[in-house]
């Protein structure tokens, strides 16, 4: 038994860049060939196995900012992404997505905003070509197509199955997402078949969905977006309501999101949270449309939208609502408070003068906790109910009960093995377009280090 070894272009990842990969195959009985013989075999064998020094599994904002990282390391590396760069933006949003983060927060390495509109928020077609440029202007080396099934150990390294074969790393960096698992709450699979179910991530526009009223399930930002754009498109709406904070767009004059930045709320640290629970809080109710305006409860109630409780199952046609929307609505002013208090606290060290807000006093509004499919006209529900983290395909023990990788600057326990892009991985920021960049940085210097 022979096993050879050759290093080929892999692939010609862009006009000025190429990728080499070392190949080996195992020959079972290779005596007696002459090198002739044995160079053509090589060239014949169709099941390689190629092998990478770092795979970064993800062409989001996470995986694209370790490569970046990566690539002025010098280290040499491939990302492996399911579909194309920025695939998520571009697949998994609505029609009239824009951004809830003001431009001039997007701090992607090399990728700084510094558009014409730091106060704007991005719509998506710009944000997905804010991706492709900044993934060109580096020659990301980002292999499209590559989902990636399996990472299990392999002696000291890993082995990566593909549906177009296997890869062997010596450094895997697993950036598959912030949020990766739409979730479903207790209750739903009792919803009769015939009403049309479908994720937010899975909405388009109004107009793709059947005719008569639309049941909204959550009601963090990207619930109440689309409560208010089918309001709008004047559908009668429901909004299923569940626990989030809500904040005002902006107090004298700034955006929340500087308030937020200037104050260190987004640098806090996990152990800054109540209970692990709290890492599934949906972010906070406001929207970026229209240059951004204040989009909660309160508002919503006086558009028209009609607010219920929590969605707890159906019954027939019957569909039931806990009589717990008072009890929601406190807890997001009760959480805008915890944000004001972080802010009035950080403020100050920083020679800013804290922001004056007049708290709206408590909202009470009347709610049924039932609805009838048939008589109040339900064509259509869409679960925006949150996320859950989906790395069952890691076959490694790094996973804490809740499903999240436990990890301490994004290294796990498993030696070379990394994590990007996750909730709350090293700071409330590090799964957003402000923040990805700061851990990135940090990932990739451990994997440099490991390598000196
Ligand atoms: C509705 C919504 C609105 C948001 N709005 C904002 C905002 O305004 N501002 C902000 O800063 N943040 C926002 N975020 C948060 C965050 O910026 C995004 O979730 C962002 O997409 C996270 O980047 P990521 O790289 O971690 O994950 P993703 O963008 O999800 O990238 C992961 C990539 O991995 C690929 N992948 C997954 N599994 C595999 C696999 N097994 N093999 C190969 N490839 C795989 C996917 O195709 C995807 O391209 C929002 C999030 C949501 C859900």
């Amino acid at each position: 038994m022979v096993v050879v070894g050759f290093d080929v272009k892999w692939h010609q990842l862009s006009a000025r860049r190429e990728h080499r990969v070392h190949r080996e195959q195992v020959l079972p009985d290779a005596a007696g060939l002459d090198v002739a013989e044995l160079h053509r075999l090589q060239i014949k064998i169709a099941a390689v196995m190629e092998s990478v020094d770092v795979a970064i599994i993800g062409g989001g904002q996470a995986g694209l900012a370790t490569s970046w990282h990566l690539t002025q390391a010098r280290v040499d590396h491939v990302v492996l992404e399911s579909g194309r760069v920025a695939e998520t933006w571009r697949s998994r949003r609505w029609d009239s997505f824009c951004l809830v983060t003001p431009n001039q927060f997007i701090h992607l390495p090399g990728a700084k905003y510094d558009g014409p509109d730091p106060d704007g928020f991005l719509p998506l077609a710009q944000l997905v070509d804010y991706f492709q440029s900044w993934s060109d202007s580096f020659d990301a080396p980002v292999e499209g197509n590559s989902t990636v099934t399996k990472v299990e150990a392999d002696g000291a390294r890993f082995l990566l199955t593909l549906a177009s074969g296997a890869i062997k790393a010596r450094t895997v960096v697993v950036a598959t997402g912030a949020y990766q698992l739409p979730y479903r709450p207790a209750g739903a699979e009792s919803l009769p078949r015939d009403v049309v179910q479908l994720f937010a991530e899975e909405y388009s526009n109004p107009a793709a969905l059947p005719p008569g009223a639309v049941m909204v399930v959550g009601s963090g930002q990207t619930g109440c977006q689309l409560a208010e754009e089918l309001h709008q498109a004047g559908r009668k709406v429901f909004l299923a309501c569940g626990r989030c904070i809500w904040v005002p767009r902006r107090m004298d004059g700034r955006d929340i999101f500087w308030w937020m930045v200037e104050s260190g709320f987004l640098d806090r640290t996990p152990d800054k949270l109540p209970s692990p629970m709290a890492r599934l809080l949906g972010n906070p109710q406001t929207t970026g449309h229209g240059a951004g305006y204040d989009l909660n409860y309160r508002v919503l109630h006086d558009l028209g939208v009609e607010l219920l409780g929590r969605y707890a199952g159906a019954e027939g046609s019957t569909l039931h609502f806990a009589d717990d929307l008072a009890a929601s609505i406190d807890f997001g002013d009760a959480r805008l408070l915890d944000l004001l208090s972080v802010i009035n606290a950080g403020c100050p060290p920083k020679g800013i003068t804290p922001p004056t807000f007049d708290m709206p006093p408590p909202f009470r509004v009347k709610t049924r906790t039932a609805l009838d499919i048939a008589r109040d006209g339900i064509g259509s529900v869409i679960w925006t109910s949150g996320y859950r983290p989906d790395y069952g395909w890691v076959k490694l023990p790094v996973f804490d009960d809740m499903g999240f990788p436990q990890q301490v600057d994004g290294c796990a326990s498993v030696p070379g093995l990394y994590f990007m892009g996750v909730h709350w991985m090293r700071k409330n920021k590090s799964s957003i377009l402000y923040g990805v960049g700061e851990d990135a940085e940090v990932v990739a210097r451990h994997i440099v280090e490991s390598r000196s």
